[in-house]
């Protein structure tokens, strides 16, 4: 997860339902080898002095739990950061080599000379330590000769370009309610912290991050020169202006209703809205034709950020600008702006206790802006046919349980389970990497320019975004790199995506026990199954359209189960006086609770076509299935990531991701045999059923 405003910001463009942080990389081609039954569950990571019906968590995670600190460079550690952490190793090897290889005249494979100059120019300290700010000279002096709003809002406009979210975002994607085209799309952003809320809300920890904020802003401000009173004036001004976008923003639970973020418009319905922004201009600076349609997410911010263009004071603007420029920037900077970055966006928000080493920093950078030529270079030697061929048997599988859960509900109308089977049946299933990698061939990289490089990525990726316009859908590009630990179901493709990242020990192996393939991987799938049946995804139908094919007594019934969920996760206290969100966590809660029962039913299935042993480690089948989901989410993290994460995560904390399904499963007492006095089982008036 990155802990960058800027990346959260990003991360909402594409209304895909990740699973999340749960990481399973790898750990090298040996890891395929081996051939154990228990190679998924690890009963040895364990507590069996624990009981599985009142503390199933620490029951099967407990050894790990005391075995496993979270490390000094990491804000969480889950088994999904494990396999992140090998997988990091690979890609650091793959990388050198690579490196190498472009010192070497005679190679001539240009994804190895892309990745090779691309981490050279990363790795090269001296250089980039030497240079200080100087790689932003270029756009700093642009920002310093602004002189009317015309100049003011061209600038926006060359930020959008170069990856920097000054004031809102601006890229192409499906159009929601006719998704066999793309359209642009300007939604809310501009903001320096994670969330409107951190403006906004007046508690004592808010209150505490506001002031560190403030001091990094100043920080940073002196840090490009300015004396420290006018940093302290410029300071202020950052966080006033951004207050009022923070105002003007709708709230993360707001923003999962996607018909409140849906408003297609032409140019003269957003003048009626916004009349004082030039958005011809604007278009035409991005080098955009002007559109027929768009849609804008959200209205009433774009209305009031045309207010604020128009009436804040220039030398404001200017100075919103230069900290919008540079905090999207201070990672390709020397050490004195990363390092003001960590301590704030890494130590002070997350709790991390120490930057990460260069390489990985580097890394992930390479991941974020040519992803795909890195993972050309791991799949080739990370992964497999056999593995592909296992998963998508897992998936088929799954499907199959998912319909006959479907047919089964007393709750759901034949007419809505008519069109569920559509959308079912048209589910399209990516796994590993893309039939066709990204063409990078126009992405010029310099083994001596690591900002530059990392600009002109952004660059780069920002036109090949605008190109879609016009085109037809581009059904094989994937929204992760194939290295990424993490799964994701997208609603307007109607497409579930598995990277070959996250088919990787612990999390899978293709010669594991079924029981616990299934409670790992399986339920993954499961949980991205049922994302096209959330409280979100249901919204759209199997051709991605945001158009409704629920009678309106189904809705209902449905909506009473959401509410229910919302209720279970509302009372959960993690820490402080801290409750999980139930109305932010519901889409992840039901597809927690779908993965896990689909899951199981799908592997009841199997065992019958393919029995495993009765008994590993003590275990029976099903209760194998159900250590491996806890494991899947085993994982601890800092006192600051955890309030991060219930403040702005869509998802639980793992033990919750674990324990409240379980305490909605009947399955579950059953595979324990728990007695009624001691099982986790909810009373039956408040259990949720869905699927
Ligand atoms: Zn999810």
């Amino acid at each position: 997860m990155h802990h960058n405003a800027q990346f959260l910001t990003l991360q909402l463009r594409r209304s895909v339902l990740a699973v999340s942080l749960c990481v399973s990389a790898m750990s090298g081609a040996h890891a395929q080898t081996a051939a154990t039954n228990s190679l998924v569950l690890e009963a040895q990571t364990m507590d069996k002095k624990m009981d599985p019906c009142t503390n199933f968590f620490e029951y099967s995670n407990g050894t790990w739990l005391a075995n496993n600190a979270i490390p000094s460079d990491r804000a969480r550690y889950t088994a999904y950061d494990e396999v992140t952490e090998r997988n990091l190793l690979a890609l650091k090897a793959l990388a050198e080599t690579a490196a190498s290889a472009n010192l070497d005249s005679k190679v001539k494979n240009p994804v190895t000379q892309l990745v090779g100059a691309y981490y050279q120019s990363g790795m090269d300290e001296a250089r980039i330590e030497a240079e200080g700010a100087k790689p932003l000279a270029a756009e700093l002096a642009q920002i310093d000769a602004i002189s009317d709003r015309t100049q003011l809002l061209a600038v926006i406009a060359k930020h959008h370009q170069i990856g920097v979210g000054s004031l809102f975002n601006f890229y192409v994607d499906q159009d929601a309610k006719n998704t066999k085209r793309y359209i642009p799309q300007i939604v809310q952003g501009g903001l320096g912290l994670p969330d409107r809320d951190y403006y906004l809300k007046t508690d004592a920890k808010t209150l505490e991050i506001r002031k560190q904020y403030q001091k990094h802003v100043e920080h940073t401000f002196t840090l490009l020169g300015d004396s420290a009173e006018v940093a302290k004036q410029n300071a202020a001004a950052v966080l006033a202006l951004e207050t009022r976008l923070a105002k003007a923003s709708m709230t993360k639970v707001a923003l999962r209703d996607p018909q409140a973020s849906y408003h297609l418009l032409t140019l003269s319905g957003l003048a009626k809205i916004d009349a004082s922004t030039q958005w011809t201009n604007y278009f035409k600076d991005i080098g955009l034709t002007e559109p027929a349609e768009f849609n804008v997410g959200q209205p009433k911010f774009i209305a009031e950020a045309g207010q604020m263009l128009n009436a804040l004071p220039l030398p404001q603007w200017k100075t919103y600008l230069r900290w919008q420029l540079v905090n999207a920037r201070s990672k390709d900077l020397s050490s004195s702006f990363v390092n003001a970055n960590f301590d704030f966006y890494g130590r002070t928000l997350a709790g991390t206790k120490e930057l990460q080493p260069r390489w990985k920093r580097v890394l992930s950078t390479l991941d974020a802006n040519v992803g795909e030529a890195l993972g050309e270079l791991y799949v080739a030697q990370f992964f497999g046919p056999e593995a592909k061929a296992g998963v998508l048997e897992m998936v088929e599988n799954i499907k199959l349980a998912m319909r006959d859960s479907i047919s089964k509900l007393e709750w759901m109308s034949p007419e809505t389970k008519k069109q569920a089977y559509r959308k079912l049946d048209t589910i399209v299933v990516k796994i590993g990497y893309p039939d066709q990698w990204r063409d990078y061939s126009q992405l010029k990289v310099d083994a001596t320019s690591y900002a530059g490089n990392n600009m002109r990525a952004a660059e780069f990726e920002f036109k090949r975004n605008l190109a879609k316009l016009g085109k037809p859908i581009d059904r094989n590009e994937w929204g992760m790199t194939p290295q990424t630990v993490n799964a994701y179901y997208n609603p307007t493709m109607n497409e579930m995506v598995f990277p070959a990242g996250i088919l990787q020990p612990p999390l899978y192996h293709v010669k594991a026990d079924l029981a616990a393939n299934y409670g790992n991987t399986g339920a993954t799938i499961g949980h991205e199954l049922t994302h096209a049946f959330d409280d979100e995804g249901r919204q759209y139908d199997a051709d991605g359209n945001l158009k409704s094919w629920w009678t309106k007594a189904d809705e209902k019934a449905f909506l009473k189960r959401v509410v229910g969920i919302e209720k279970q996760f509302d009372e959960f206290n993690p820490i402080d006086k801290l409750h999980i969100n139930g109305k932010l966590t519901a889409g992840e809660n039901i597809a927690d609770l779908g993965g896990d029962k689909i899951a199981l039913q799908a592997l009841r299935n199997a065992l019958k076509v393919k029995p495993q042993a009765a008994e590993i480690d003590g275990l029976t089948p099903e209760q194998r299935y159900f250590v491996a989901n806890a494991q899947s989410f085993r994982g601890k993290m800092r006192d600051q990531s955890l309030r991060l994460q219930i403040a702005t995560n869509p998802h639980s904390p793992e033990k919750y991701r674990v324990i409240g399904p379980i305490a909605n499963m009947p399955e579950f007492a059953d595979a324990f045999s728990c007695s009624a006095s001691k099982s986790p089982l909810r009373p039956e008036a408040k259990r949720v059923t869905i699927w």
